[in-house]
């Protein structure tokens, strides 16, 4: 047995990752590194923890099932107010606002567990939820001076004030710095002046706040810049108006409009942040919101399959039940290790926020990522079981299928998410070869650094990391997730090497590397979860069910990450560019076909 030992606090332990700054799983292992102080031992809740999360789940499911009709808001398109006040006096809307201002302080651990329960319930209600908690109301819990957090916080902890986040427009959806709202300073220096139009704005048709960013005209250097800016916003202020609610596919019942913001005037104590941080304040939000997303789909995957074995244990067909086909089974077994995978992955993930000085941002996106892709196909497999029912209004599969989509494109569409990974993985190592790259432009008087770099290189080449803490059970297991991170870190480095700066534009690539870094955070936690899992009972016989999900997980994973390497430099990706800008060209998704002219 292994991980008994107390970790040192993460910001102690020397690393390559940016020995500066907050350390980052996922960015140490693009450089080849396992920092398993940051992902060991697996988190447990505190006693207090596990009993006000007790309570809360037993309050909302007893809500849940006396009042939550998730067909008949799906159909109606709308929240009954008692579901919605239901949420307020249960005291959801305030679960991680801080008890200072009349929450209840949640951990980021409870949190989204509670997240991913209302996902599991209603995906629409815990768009309600979310959009208020994690991204409306959450930058004045970030970022609010003391009179901000006591003028709004307290109002948005008990619902009396719902919050929404306004960060989309027309023409800047996943580029938000192409957004093109206004905030001008008034003659007096009182007040701002906001002009623009936000479209999706969750929450609008019931907000009383909004978190609104629009660019604010600064002088930097003499040349006069717009920069984008945070602003609280009261939503009943003069100038403002909202759109009809949007006919949507899913998630029916969340309330989601266009909000048209004409000359309204903000007082300059409104500015979230600081003046030209508005980037900077939405980057932040979405960071910690994609983990609940995360949770939300994961549960919504185990919900949906929940019901699928249900029906197959009860639907015969050629004299036996659907669930005794080796098929239908498959389906299952893949959904329940994936899941195992997500749950393992938001835990780890919450005690990230919850230690703090640890920068968890790749982990939220890979979360986010892989939990959505995971909630859709499992919809898709649900549906498949369930047969003709399945595709029937009266069963929730369809429901499911609808619901889940969004989960993909919003707070950060998974391209971008899978972007933001590879590129910020890719910047220490970058910078590592950028400063070879100025030693070779005066090779002479660089021979040091050149030498030193050759000579790492090949150390790197040869030396593999280890987990040290993986129980014994599993290493096997966790040596091949050492070997990936070996292997990718070697990948990053030579593609890094042969495409240089327009590494940028190869996303072909960078999507290789996301999947892969995603893969290998998911599978790390696994294995510390399995890990704990078994010490937690003193032995692998009691824990068969985790062992065989991670077991499975594990080897299923190994064999996608390790294509995902390899792809990165055998690939057909010069032909795959070709028919892609073929079909742009030509409108045409194929090429013609013999009975295409007839
Ligand atoms: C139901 C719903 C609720 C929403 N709620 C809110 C809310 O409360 N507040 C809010 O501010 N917004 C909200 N949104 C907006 C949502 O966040 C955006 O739709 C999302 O960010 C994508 O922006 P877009 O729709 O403009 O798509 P685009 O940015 O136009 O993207 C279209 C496609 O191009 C891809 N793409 C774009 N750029 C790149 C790139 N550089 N590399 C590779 N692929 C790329 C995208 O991944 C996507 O597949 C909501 C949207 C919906 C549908």
């Amino acid at each position: 047995m292994t991980t008994a030992t107390k970790p040192s606090p993460a910001h102690d332990v020397p690393h390559l990752a940016a020995p500066d700054v907050n350390p980052s799983f996922t960015k140490g292992v693009f450089l080849g590194e396992i920092r398993e102080d940051l992902v060991f031992p697996f988190p447990v809740m505190s006693a207090e923890e596990n009993e006000s999360l007790r309570m809360i789940l037993d309050a909302f499911r007893a809500f849940a099932a006396s009042s939550i009709d998730s067909a008949k808001m799906d159909h109606d398109g709308k929240f009954p107010d008692e579901v919605r006040h239901g949420m307020h006096e249960l005291g959801l809307m305030g679960l991680n606002i801080p008890e200072a201002y009349g929450g209840f302080g949640a951990s980021a651990k409870v949190f989204n567990r509670v997240f991913g329960e209302i996902g599991g319930t209603d995906p629409a209600l815990t768009v309600y939820f979310g959009a208020h908690e994690s991204i409306g109301c959450k930058g004045i819990t970030l970022f609010g001076t003391e009179e901000q957090k006591n003028q709004w916080l307290p109002k948005c902890a008990t619902g009396e004030i719902v919050a929404a986040f306004c960060l989309t427009e027309p023409g800047s959806g996943s580029d938000a710095q192409a957004m093109e709202s206004t905030a001008v300073l008034s003659d007096d220096a009182t007040h701002y002046i906001i002009d623009g139009r936000k479209i999706w704005i969750s929450n609008a048709g019931y907000a009383g706040l909004f978190t609104v960013f629009a660019k604010v005209p600064v002088t930097i250097d003499g040349k006069l810049k717009n920069r984008v800016t945070a602003f609280i916003i009261d939503a009943h202020s003069e100038g403002i108006t909202l759109g009809q609610p949007e006919q949507k596919m899913g998630i029916k019942a969340s309330d989601t409009r266009t909000v048209t913001f004409d000359k309204v005037r903000v007082p300059v104590e409104n500015v979230l942040g600081d003046v030209g941080q508005g980037f900077k304040v939405a980057l932040e939000i979405l960071n910690s919101g994609r983990l609940g997303l995360a949770s939300g789909s994961s549960r919504g995957a185990r919900h949906i399959l929940s019901e699928a074995a249900k029906y197959a244990n009860q639907r015969e067909q050629f004299g036996r039940s659907i669930g005794s086909f080796e098929m239908i089974q498959r389906k299952f077994a893949q959904a329940a290790a994936e899941i195992y995978a997500a749950d393992s992955a938001v835990m780890l993930t919450s005690e990230m926020m919850d230690r703090g000085h640890i920068d968890y941002s790749l982990e939220t996106a890979a979360c986010k990522v892989f939990a959505s892709e995971l909630a859709v196909h499992a919809a898709s497999e649900a549906m498949q079981i369930a047969g003709g029912i399945g595709y029937s209004k009266e069963f929730p599969y369809e429901r499911a299928m609808r619901d889940s989509r969004i989960n993909m494109i919003f707070e950060g569409t998974n391209e971008i998410l899978r972007a933001l990974i590879a590129l910020s993985g890719l910047q220490q190592p970058g910078e590592r070869l950028k400063t070879l790259g100025s030693a070779f432009k005066d090779p002479l008087h660089s021979m040091g650094e050149i030498s030193s770099y050759i000579a790492g290189r090949a150390k790197r080449a040869v030396k593999k990391p280890e987990f040290t803490r993986v129980h014994p059970a599993l290493s096997k297991e966790a040596d091949r997730v050492a070997i990936l991170i070996h292997s990718l870190a070697l990948a990053v480095e030579s593609a890094l090497m042969k495409h240089g700066k327009k590494i940028m534009e190869r996303q072909f690539i960078q999507e290789r590397m996301a999947d892969a870094a995603i893969g290998i955070y998911m599978s790390t936690a696994v294995l510390s979860r399995t890990t704990w899992e078994i010490e937690r009972v003193g032995g692998v016989d009691a824990v068969k069910p985790e062992l065989d999900c991670a077991r499975l997980f594990l080897a299923d994973r190994y064999r996608q990450v390790k294509r995902s390497i390899r792809r990165i430099s055998r690939n057909q990706d010069e032909r795959m560019k070709a028919i892609a800008e073929r079909v742009l060209e030509t409108g045409d998704a194929a090429p013609t076909g013999p009975t295409d002219h007839v």
